[in-house]
C-alpha cells in the first residue's frame, strides 16, 4: 500500500495543472481501491457550495456543472465536520441528496474523506459502491493518508493554476500571497535567475535563435561526454566490469535516439536550450521513479545526474547574456546573497523568493537595501515567469502577475508617497534622536554589504552595531587570506572613525552557507554554527581576528563580537585565542590596544547567564531574530511557520527586559542588533526596557529616529509597562499600531494598500 501511495503522489505532483492534478488522483485512487467510483469535490468559498471537479466513475458531463450548497448533501457534512463518513448504504442518510445527472443512484456504499490544508477545508474526496457494504478499515485508512497528502498539492495546483480570476482582478491579473520580506513596493518586469545545476529552476523561455540553441547544447553535450569518459577511464582499474558498464550506459542516454533527439526536437519547437533539456529529462525522471524495479527506479537519479552536468556546461557559457531590464524585480527559488550581487544595483526594484521566510538572511540584506521583497511566495510558478509585468507590495507579501491599469496606477501614486515620505525622512538626518523630553537614544545601524557603510552615514548612523564579516565571506569562491580580509576591515573602520564599528566573528551554518565549506545538516539551526565552528578552526578563527586586530591598528574604534554563545567556557576561550593574536601581533611589531570584546545574547541559554557572560565581557548584544526562533521553536527561515514567528510574543519580551536588567547590574552596557530594533514599535519598547543603543538596518533608522523625536521618555515607558501586562502578541501588536497612529506616525507602519 505504502509503494501505491508514494507512486500516486509522485504523479500526481508533477501534473501540470490543477484540472489534471484532480483527474489523475481520481483515476488512481479509483484503480487502487477497485472502487466503481471516485471523485472529488471542491468548496468554493465565495459560492459555498461543493462542485464536483472531476471524477471515475459518475457521468463525466457532471463535471463542473454539478455541485452542492454548503448545507446539502452528505458532501458537505463531511466537509463540516472535518472527518470521514463511512457509510454502507448513502441513500438512508438523512442528508443524502441526490444529484440529478451525475448516475451516483446505482450507488450504496459510500466513503467521503476530507481534504485539509492549513486547517482550511479545501474539498472532498468519496469513493461509491455499487454493493451495500461498509469501507473496511484499510480502505478508510488508505483515504485518509492519501487525501492529507495530496492537499497540499491540491492547494498548490489551485493557487498556481490559471483558475478563475478571484473578485477584483481583470482577466490576467494573477495574485500571489507570500510573506512581506521588506517593505516597499515595485513595479517592473520578472528576471528569474536560477542557481547553477539545478534543473527544477530553469525558467521557460522562448529560443531567439535556434540553431544557436543546438549549437550551445550540443557543445555541452559533447563536454559531458568527455568528463564522462576521463572518469570512466581512471577509475577503470578500480572498478568491475559491470560497473564500468554503467558508464557506457550513460552515455547512450546521452545518444541522439535519446534523450538528446527529444531535447533538440523541443528546441525547435521555440524552447531555449536549458528549458528544453528541463523539460525532457524531468519527465525522463519522473518515468523511471514511478517504476516498480528498485534498480531501475534508482535510473531516475543518474538521469538527472546528467542533466545537471549538461546544464552546468551551458550556464558556465552563459551567465552573462542576461539582460536586465530598468525596473528588473528578480525572483528565484531560494535568493542568496551572492544572487542580490548579480543584478546592477540601479535596475534592482524589487525581489521574490520562493522559499525563506522574513527573517532569512536574503530579506535581512534586501532590507538593508531597501529592497522590496516578498519572501516565501510557495505558490508562485516562478520557472513561468521570466519576462512579464509584476508589481510586488512588500508591505502585504502579495505578487501581482500581468496587474490590470488600475491596479497599476494604485501602486504607483504609493511609491510617490513612499519618495516624499523618505524625502522627509531625510531632513531629519543631522537630528539627536532625542525624545521630546531630552532622553538620547543612540541609533546604530547593521552592516554586511559594501554598498552599506554609505547608505549608513547618509542616513546619519552613529556607529555600527553589527558588521556580519560572514557577507564578504559568502559571496566568493574560497576563504578570504588574512591580507584581503585586512582590506575590507579597514575600510568599514575608517569610513567610521571615530564612531565605533562592532565586528561580529564569523556566523556561519544555519542559513548562511558559504559555497566552499558546505555544512549538511539535519537540523543546521540547532548544529554548527556561529562559535562553534570558529573554535573548532582556530586557524580560521585567528586569521579572522588578526586581520580585525591589524585593521583597527591606530584607529581605535574597533570592537569584537562572539555570535551564538551558549556557554562560558566559549567566551572564555574565545578571549584568550583573541589575547593571543594580540600578543603575536605585538611581538610581530603592531601596536594594537585591546579592542571590546562582546557577546551575543540569542541563545535562550545565554539569557539566564547574562551576568556571568557579563563579568568577562565589555558589552552584550542581544540578536532577537535568532533569539525569538530559539524561545518560540519556530525556524526564522520556514515560511510555513512564518505566522508563529512573532517578535512581541510576551515570552521575547520578557526575556529581552530580562537581559537589559541582568547586564546593568553588571554595569554593562547592552544594545539589540536584531531586527526588532528596526520596527518603530519594537524600539519604543526597546528605549523602555533600558537598552543603551539600537542597532538596525540602515533603511529603517529615520524611520525610528522620527518614532523617537515624537514621544516622551515616560510615553515609552508607559508603553511598556502596558505591553508588559498583556498576554497575547496581536493584541500587542495593535496597541503598538493604534499608539503610533496616535501619535501621527502611522506613516511610519505601512501606507493603505488597495484591496
Ligand atoms: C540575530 O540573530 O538577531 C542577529 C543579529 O544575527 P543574524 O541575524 O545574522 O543571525
Ligand atoms: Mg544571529
Amino acid at each position: 500500500m505504502l509503494e501505491v501511495l508514494r507512486k500516486i503522489v509522485q504523479e500526481v505532483s508533477t501534473a501540470p495543472d490543477l484540472e489534471s492534478v484532480l483527474d489523475l488522483i481520481v483515476r488512481r485512487i479509483q484503480r487502487a481501491m477497485r472502487t466503481q467510483v471516485c471523485s472529488v469535490y471542491l468548496y468554493d468559498d465565495q459560492a459555498e457550495r461543493y462542485s464536483l471537479m472531476a471524477t471515475q466513475g459518475l457521468n463525466p458531463d457532471a463535471v463542473g456543472k454539478v455541485s452542492l450548497a454548503s448545507s446539502e448533501g452528505i458532501v458537505s457534512v463531511v466537509g463540516q465536520r472535518a472527518e470521514p463518513i463511512n457509510l454502507e448504504d448513502a441513500s438512508l442518510h438523512p442528508r443524502y441528496t441526490y444529484l440529478k445527472d451525475t448516475g451516483e443512484e446505482q450507488f450504496h456504499a459510500f466513503l467521503g474523506v476530507p481534504i485539509i490544508h492549513h486547517r482550511d477545508v479545501l474539498g472532498v474526496l468519496v469513493v461509491q459502491q455499487k454493493e451495500v457494504r461498509r469501507f473496511d478499515e484499510s480502505e478508510e485508512a488508505f483515504l485518509v493518508t492519501l487525501s492529507a497528502q495530496l492537499a497540499g498539492v491540491i492547494a498548490h495546483a489551485e493557487a498556481t493554476g490559471l483558475i478563475k480570476p478571484q473578485e477584483g482582478e481583470s482577466e490576467n491579473e494573477r495574485r500571489f500571497e507570500g510573506i512581506a520580506g521588506s517593505p516597499g513596493v515595485a513595479v517592473g518586469h520578472i528576471v528569474v535567475i536560477a542557481p547553477p545545476a539545478d534543473l527544477g529552476a530553469v525558467p521557460d523561455k522562448v529560443a531567439n535563435d535556434i540553431d544557436k540553441e543546438i549549437e550551445k547544447f550540443e557543445a555541452a553535450l559533447a563536454a559531458v561526454r568527455r568528463d564522462i569518459k576521463v572518469v570512466g577511464r581512471s577509475l577503470s582499474k578500480r572498478l568491475r566490469a559491470e560497473e564500468q558498464a554503467l558508464f557506457d550506459v550513460y552515455l547512450r542516454m546521452l545518444d541522439d535516439n535519446a534523450l538528446a533527439g527529444e531535447i533538440i526536437e523541443q528546441i525547435r519547437n521555440g524552447q531555449w536550450a536549458q528549458g528544453a533539456l528541463r523539460n525532457v529529462v524531468m519527465e525522463h525522471v519522473k518515468q523511471f521513479s514511478m517504476m516498480d524495479d528498485p534498480y531501475l527506479r534508482e535510473r531516475a537519479t543518474d538521469i538527472k545526474d546528467l542533466g545537471r552536468r549538461v546544464l552546468a556546461y551551458m550556464q558556465e557559457s552563459g551567465p552573462a547574456e542576461i539582460e536586465f531590464p530598468e525596473d528588473t524585480i528578480l525572483v528565484a527559488d531560494e535568493l542568496t546573497p551572492a544572487m542580490l550581487g548579480e543584478v546592477p544595483s540601479d535596475k534592482l526594484m524589487g525581489l521574490v523568493s520562493v522559499h525563506g521566510s522574513g527573517n532569512s538572511h536574503a530579506a535581512i540584506l534586501a532590507r538593508s537595501m531597501g529592497i522590496p521583497t516578498i519572501m516565501g511566495a510557495l505558490d508562485l510558478p516562478y520557472t513561468r515567469l521570466d519576462g512579464r509585468d509584476a508589481i510586488i507590495d512588500g508591505y502585504s507579501g502579495r505578487v501581482y502577475i500581468d496587474p490590470s491599469d488600475d491596479l497599476r496606477v494604485a501602486y504607483l501614486d504609493i511609491v510617490r508617497g513612499e519618495q516624499e515620505m523618505a524625502a522627509e525622512l531625510a531632513t531629519l538626518k543631522e537630528m539627536p534622536a532625542e525624545t521630546r523630553d531630552g532622553f538620547r537614544m543612540p541609533l546604530w545601524v547593521n552592516t554586511g554589504l559594501v554598498a552599506d557603510v554609505a547608505r549608513a552615514l547618509e542616513r546619519g548612523a552613529e556607529g555600527i552595531g553589527l558588521y556580519r564579516t560572514e557577507i564578504p565571506f559568502m559571496i566568493r569562491d574560497f576563504f578570504p587570506s588574512e591580507q584581503e580580509q585586512l582590506q575590507t576591515y579597514r575600510r568599514q573602520l575608517e569610513a567610521f572613525h571615530p564612531r565605533p564599528v562592532t565586528m561580529r566573528t564569523l556566523d556561519i551554518g544555519g542559513d548562511k552557507a558559504l559555497p566552499y565549506f558546505p555544512i549538511e545538516e539535519e537540523n543546521p539551526f540547532l548544529g554548527w554554527r556561529g562559535i562553534r565552528v570558529t573554535l573548532d578552526h582556530p586557524e580560521i578563527f585567528l586569521v579572522q581576528v588578526r586581520a580585525m586586530l591589524r585593521a583597527g591598528e591606530g584607529l581605535g574604534n574597533l570592537r569584537i563580537m562572539l555570535p551564538m554563545v551558549t556557554s562560558v567556557h566559549e567566551v572564555d576561550e574565545a578571549n584568550r585565542q583573541i589575547d593571543r593574536a594580540l600578543s603575536e601581533l605585538r611581538d610581530e611589531g603592531y601596536q594594537i590596544e585591546r579592542p571590546q570584546v562582546g557577546v551575543m545574547v540569542e541563545v535562550p541559554a545565554a539569557v539566564y547567564q547574562v551576568r556571568r557572560f557579563a563579568r568577562r565581557v565589555d558589552f552584550i548584544s542581544v540578536g532577537s531574530n535568532d533569539l525569538t526562533q530559539y524561545l518560540l521553536a519556530v525556524d526564522r527561515n520556514n515560511p510555513r511557520v512564518a505566522g508563529l514567528y512573532v517578535s512581541y510574543h510576551p515570552a521575547v519580551l520578557r526575556a529581552l527586559e530580562y537581559i537589559a536588567r541582568e547586564a546593568h547590574k553588571e554595569s554593562v552596557p547592552v544594545s539589540i542588533c536584531g531586527e526588532m530594533a528596526a520596527d518603530p514599535g519594537g524600539a519604543l519598547l526597546l528605549m523602555g526596557m533600558g537598552y543603551d543603543v539600537l542597532s538596525m538596518n540602515a533603511t529603517n533608522l529615520p524611520k525610528v529616529k522620527s518614532a523617537i523625536r515624537n514621544v516622551t521618555k515616560v510615553e515609552a515607558d508607559e508603553l511598556l509597562q502596558q505591553v508588559m501586562g498583556m498576554d497575547d502578541a496581536d493584541k500587542i501588536h495593535q496597541l503598538l499600531r493604534r499608539r503610533l497612529r496616535e501619535l501621527g506616525l502611522s506613516q511610519l507602519t505601512r501606507p493603505v494598500i488597495p484591496d
